[in-house]
């Protein structure tokens, strides 16, 4: 399967005045295909038509990710703690989105597992055991155009932004954006604190949410989605924002919720 960049350049070279066999020599298309594309063209009809299989933003009039509220999570999913490494022969361009999740939350690794399929309906997802965790991870030629972010090194170590359409879609779907940073990179956990009173000390339990990362860029991007859904929240130190108060708490177990 060519895409359209191919296609183009295989026209503009046959504009050039190039007859079909040089084309298909040079470019390694076959002649039954260059025929078929200019024939497309001739007729009116697109050069290139996406299915299933093929990534929005490649097609030729890119567009957001389908379905937003997927894209939402599993994004937070892979800024928090996952990875995009290249697998294999460099050359082929193939890439392994990796989750690392906690086995002792197996519905929070089906519900990673649901969003990669709900985004890249096609790819196969690979649940491989890691030490006391499980490594959710999927192939594609894609991650990297979903996920523009990649880069060499570590995430910390070099500058995060979201491009206009994922921030359209981080706008939208902030909940599930949240969801999926504190499910990769937070922690809900019980503060005890002891106040003096007249008749005595008392313990005082409390839940709070923790985030922790070493970006600031992404913790940014997490206080921003806060702040879009009224959420009060607390910079700890460098590396971790805190969201202790009540109400803040009780918002963000609704959608986020203790981990289960
Ligand atoms: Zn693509």
């Amino acid at each position: 399967m060519y895409d359209i960049t191919m296609r183009n350049r295989v026209l503009v070279m046959l504009d050039q005045g190039l007859t079909l066999s040089e084309v298909s020599r040079r470019t390694g298309v076959s002649r039954y295909a260059i025929r078929e594309w200019r024939l497309r063209v001739e007729q009116g009809r697109d050069l290139y038509v996406g299915g299933p299989r093929d990534c929005p933003r490649c097609a030729e009039l890119p567009r957001p990710p389908d379905p937003p509220g997927a894209y939402s999570h599993l994004l937070g999913l892979y800024l928090g703690d996952g990875c995009i490494s290249p697998v294999g022969d460099p050359a082929k361009s193939v890439w392994a989105l990796r989750v690392i999740c906690a086995n002792a939350w197996p519905g929070l690794m089906q519900e990673c597992a649901d969003s990669i399929r709900a985004v890249r309906p096609e790819n196969k997802i690979r649940f491989i055991p890691r030490e006391g965790c499980t490594e959710v991870n999927s192939h594609s030629k894609h991650w990297t155009c979903l996920f523009p972010q990649h880069g060499p090194g570590m995430k910390h170590t070099r500058k995060i932004e979201l491009a206009g359409w994922q921030q359209e879609i981080v706008d939208e779907f902030s909940e599930e954006f949240v969801r999926g940073l504190l499910h990769s990179d937070g922690w809900r956990g019980t503060n005890r604190v002891r106040r003096k009173l007249k008749d005595g000390d008392h313990w005082y339990e409390y839940p709070r949410y923790n985030f922790t990362n070493v970006s600031s860029d992404i913790q940014r991007l997490f206080t921003d989605a806060l702040d879009r859904l009224g959420i009060p929240w607390t910079q700890m130190n460098r590396k971790n924002i805190s969201i202790a108060k009540r109400d803040a708490v009780a918002r963000l177990d609704e959608f986020v919720g203790p981990k289960h």
